[in-house]
């Protein structure tokens, strides 16, 4: 029997991204392919659940909560674990949502028909520290286009203009019609900061582009 490697599964507010405020329940995939620099989600714990267990935690955890979100780490890293689980999740009447990196488009496409709500990471190489992944993203975004989707760009004081402009050429020459969420990095949160994301989101709206900024809810309010 397949298992998966979780690190946490727990229920709380949901602190990013257009959702922020519902009440979730969260499943923590270990692992990721990446090394963000900002990352701020360092997984050293986990254990291994068969799926069936998984849906009996998840079940006894609900609490009113109808969305379940598989986050990690990594999720489409665990693809076969994943794939049993949200087919189940699905049938007890949950709603899946996907919070990802964005970068393993094969990996979407294996669990896509589940997902309700696809959360996607826009990967800056200006505030990553990383290579780019545009091609990635732009097949990872056709797959996730079929499904709620929206993303997310943690922006930092590293970020600069000309990984925006790629945003919007990325938008453009794929005809994506998806709302950017552009994120504060947390640990620079800054007035400098803040103006920095205006001017950005002021580029973006421009372009056509929907756009708002939205902090790390569960941060500022001390939730897990
Ligand atoms: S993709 Fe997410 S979990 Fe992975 S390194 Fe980047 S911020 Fe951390």
């Amino acid at each position: 029997m397949i298992k998966g490697k979780i690190s946490e599964i727990f229920e709380s507010i949901q602190g990013e991204g257009l959702f922020v405020g519902e009440r979730h329940l969260f499943v923590r995939f270990y692992g990721c392919n990446l090394t963000c620099k900002f990352c701020d989600t360092h997984l050293t714990y986990f254990e291994e659940y068969e799926p069936s267990r998984l849906l009996e935690i998840v079940a006894q955890r609900r609490n009113g909560s109808s969305c379940v979100v598989f986050t990690g780490g990594e999720p489409l890293l665990q693809t076969d674990f994943l794939k049993e689980v949200v087919g189940r999740t699905k049938e007890a009447g949950f709603k899946n949502y996907l919070e990802t990196n964005g970068s393993m488009p094969e990996a979407l496409e294996e669990v896509i028909e589940y997902m309700d709500i696809v959360a996607m990471d826009l990967k800056l190489p200006t505030s990553t520290g990383m290579p780019g992944f545009l091609k990635a993203h732009t097949r990872f975004l056709e797959i996730a286009m079929r499904k709620d989707c929206f993303l997310k760009a943690v922006i930092c004081l590293s970020t600069e203009e000309s990984d925006i402009n790629e945003m919007i050429r990325l938008f453009h020459e794929n005809r994506i019609h998806a709302t950017v969420v552009l994120q504060p990095n947390s640990q620079e949160l800054s007035i400098r900061l803040l103006k920095k994301i205006d001017q950005f989101k002021a580029r973006l709206i421009e372009a056509n582009i929907a756009t708002c900024m939205i902090p790390q809810l569960h941060k500022i309010i001390g939730a897990p």
